[in-house]
């Protein structure tokens, strides 16, 4: 069983367009999906512990106990739970995809946008 992780919002719009590109660009039928309320500016931040404790222990079964492959982090056009501008979350996006990058490889993080069209976009 191949698994690849999408760190992302909890928005009910995304959820289904993300599932599908991030299956599809890491070739991995399953999805271990952590949903946080608009994930990116409080995983950005790294200042509240318990965003960090659920990212790094949903980390450590993705990748310890399912082996994933990869990883995306994504944000999307209108998130009630960082309601912070497209440049804005797009930078937050990259920043996380950086750290990450560092520890599990330059190409094994993507970073993603779902835009007004809820289509995903490839940011980096
Ligand atoms: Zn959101």
């Amino acid at each position: 069983m191949k698994f690849a992780t999408l760190i992302t919002c909890m928005d009910g719009r995304i959820q289904r367009p993300l599932n599908d590109y991030v299956r599809e660009y890491f070739d991995a039928p399953n999805i271990d999906t952590l949903a946080w309320p608009g994930a990116c500016g409080p995983i950005s931040r790294l200042q509240n512990p318990r965003v960090i404790e659920y990212v790094d222990r949903g980390l450590d079964i993705s990748f310890n106990l399912h082996a994933s492959c990869g990883m995306a982090i994504a944000g999307h056009h209108d998130c009630a739970g960082n309601p912070v501008n497209k440049a804005q979350q797009c930078t937050e996006v990259e920043l996380i995809v950086q750290r990450f990058r560092e520890s599990y490889g330059e190409d094994k993080v993507i970073g993603l946008w779902v835009n007004d069209q809820w289509t995903v976009e490839r940011i980096c």
